[in-house]
């Protein structure tokens, strides 16, 4: 048994789930509102408190300037990589932004990177497992697009530490449904996982066989997604408002997002009916409705879930398979509970679905099974091994801008590969090598990883050194680079330049300054509530000193309750919130006799003909009860 408990966690585009496995299932882990899925929304509120999930979301329509969502779409991709991003979602960046530097949200008066954003909504999974384990959590595996290039997976693992998790793993979205799939699943076949989602899209091809999940290809596209389908439906709706009203519709930020909370209820009627009414309140009592059809909602859909078609063709001509090759073909994630996008997987893979798990959690109960694996596997995970693949090819920029992959998409990893270079001028002591991801031909077409300079290399003739460059990716899709010159036997230095990212420096930085968003304040909303209880006590114990019960106490007994008291008064000055509780549970026990006589003068007084109501019952001070009450309300 480990004395950690690793817990698996599917962080969404629009939902985030965190799960565990129990015995040799995986279960999700409610959250304290006892809902499984924590929507991936955060906010800043007025205190300057981060809000996460479904508490966040109110802060979308009454103050959107203080909410964000979507996150996922930013991660590890600079202001570039996001121009379109920016014309279809009210991403607020910060303008002061410096060449180079990751971008940064605006959320109220502060602003904070998309690695950071992530970990307000993984710090909110983790107290949620600690709650439901009544212990810390400290590792993780966190499930990400198949499609994740280097620079999103760096911004996710960086997202994972800023929220006090270590990330032991990395696991392919698709690749941890199938895990989950596949614990039931015991002859040998060929699974194809299609996961829509809110924002990613990923097609994976793999075969299981007596527990080895081996992926054969993937493929997949990281801007598409259920988004995308109600940007199309908001797109129409306020075109329809604006003729109605005198304001730039598009510009008001609580139209706009009231738009879109009803455009995804009539998305979501639709999966389920063949017509509904969009209906929106406005500003000024005014109300916007028109009536979509099935009919009318898939043709306007259409060329989005076309775009899913291109992938899955790719991905199975890269795995050399046929439609018919593919045994089963299991759906992933919320947009696929869209008829018609069953409809187009059923005829792309030419067979019936298999829609047997909740597309919702698939996810997250595969990330759990991968975090048994890890921990070293129980009774139902030690024969499970599982191989993943490269997304995306990697290379070296060469001479005139060309790109030499070293490797290729689809390689199993971990992966290693070396290629040799050399000089181009007499007596060259330096070399600068640009590492690029992509499969475009030309390196300024692929994605810029890192670059760096192979430095002191002896004076040689041109052609005659041998650099050796070293490519390692890890199991979490991650790259690690090292080069060296051969001919001299001479250590060269080397410096890595990562093109997107964090530094060390910043994410330590950023675990230090999280703790002013949540448990630092959480710590401190624990002592005001301690010391609030312990107010309320001693108040009650004000009152029991007057009552006749005091004076059948024994001088023993009230000079331990006073001792108790004066504890309480010391340590309630302090900001140790387990001292306060501890001297609080001290004075309840020490009083716990008292409670029980002022009781039975109460009692004795209503059998007098008094009323109950008035008799002094309630704000007794020694049992637990009447505390807990005052402490609920107080906190109302
Ligand atoms: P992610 O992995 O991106 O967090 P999910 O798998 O949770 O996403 O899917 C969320 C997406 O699914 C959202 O776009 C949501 O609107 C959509 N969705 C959820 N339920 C339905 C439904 N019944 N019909 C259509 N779309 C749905
Ligand atoms: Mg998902």
């Amino acid at each position: 048994m480990p004395n950690q408990r690793i817990v698996g966690i599917d962080l969404g585009t629009t939902n985030s789930l965190v799960a565990y496995m129990e015995g040799d299932r995986p279960v999700v882990i409610p959250g304290e509102d006892g809902l499984n899925l924590v929507p991936s929304v955060v906010a800043l509120d007025e205190n300057g408190q981060i809000v996460v999930g479904n508490a966040a979301r109110k802060y979308l329509i009454e103050t959107p300037e203080r909410g964000v969502y979507s996150v996922k779409r930013l991660m590890g991709r600079d202001v570039a990589d996001i121009r379109d991003e920016l014309k279809l979602f009210p991403f607020r960046l910060a303008e002061d932004l410096a060449p180079g530097e990751v971008l940064r949200i605006k959320l109220g008066d502060k602003t904070f990177t998309p690695p950071e954003i992530s970990a307000f909504i993984l710090r909110q999974l983790k107290r949620n497992a600690e709650r439901y384990f009544a212990a810390p959590v400290t590792q993780a595996v966190i499930t990400v697009p198949a499609y994740f290039n280097d620079a999103q997976r760096q911004a996710t693992k960086d997202a994972g530490r800023i929220a006090g998790l270590e990330v032991l793993r990395l696991v392919n979205e698709p690749t941890a449904a199938s895990l989950a799939y596949g614990l039931d699943q015991k002859q040998s076949e060929t699974v194809a996982v299609y996961d829509l989602g809110g924002g990613t899209f990923d097609i994976s091809i793999l075969k299981l066989h007596e527990g080895i999940f081996e992926v054969i290809a993937t493929n997949g596209d990281t801007q598409l997604g259920g988004d995308d389908i109600d940007n199309l439906l908001i797109a129409i709706a306020l075109d329809d408002i604006q003729g109605d009203l005198a304001i730039d519709v598009r510009r008001n930020s609580e139209i706009v997002q009231t738009v879109r909370k009803a455009v995804i209820e009539a998305k979501i009627a639709l999966s389920a009916n063949d017509q509904t009414t969009l209906d929106v309140e406005l500003p000024g009592g005014k109300r916007y409705q028109r009536v979509i059809s099935r009919q009318q909602f898939e043709q306007l859909i259409q060329p989005v879930i076309d775009r899913t078609v291109g992938p899955v063709k790719q991905a199975l001509k890269d795995a050399g398979l046929k439609p018919k090759d593919i045994n089963e073909a299991v759906l992933v994630g919320g947009s696929t509970r869209i008829p018609r996008v069953r409809v187009l997987v059923e005829e792309l893979f030419e067979r019936k679905l298999h829609s047997d798990l909740n597309p919702d959690e698939v996810v997250a109960l595969g990330a759990a099974v991968q975090a048994d694996i890890l921990a070293g596997g129980s009774e139902a995970t030690k024969e499970m091994l599982l191989l993943d693949v490269m997304p995306l090819s990697l290379g070296i920029e060469s001479l005139g801008g060309g790109v030499v992959k070293i490797i290729h998409r689809n390689s199993t990893i971990p992966a290693s590969a070396n290629e040799h270079f050399t000089t181009g001028v007499e007596g060259q002591t330096n070399v600068a090598i640009h590492v690029v991801q992509g499969e475009r031909e030309l390196a300024k077409d692929c994605r810029s990883l890192a670059r760096f300079d192979l430095k002191g290399i002896p004076p040689m003739p041109a052609g005659l050194p041998r650099i050796e460059v070293k490519f390692l990716i890890d199991a979490n899709g991650i790259l690690h680079v090292s080069a060296r010159e051969l001919r001299s036997g001479k250590v060269s230095e080397i410096e890595v330049q990562p093109s997107y990212g964090l530094t060390d420096e910043q994410v330590e930085n950023m675990i230090l300054e999280s703790f002013d968003y949540a448990e630092e304040d959480f710590r401190q909303r624990q002592v005001i509530e301690a010391r609030n209880e312990a107010e309320t006590m001693l108040t009650a114990l004000e009152k029991g000193r007057n009552n006749p019960g005091w004076q059948q106490l024994s001088p023993r007994e009230r000079s331990t309750i006073d001792k108790q008291e004066a504890g309480l008064r010391a340590v309630m000055k302090e900001d140790d919130y387990q001292a306060i509780r501890s001297a609080i549970d001290a004075l309840n026990q020490g009083t716990m006799r008292l409670a029980e006589l002022m009781m039975d003068s109460a009692v004795s007084s209503a059998l007098k003909g008094k009323d109950m109501a008035t008799a002094d019952v309630g704000e007794g001070p020694a049992s637990p009860h009447p505390i807990a009450q005052a402490e609920i309300n107080s906190r109302d």
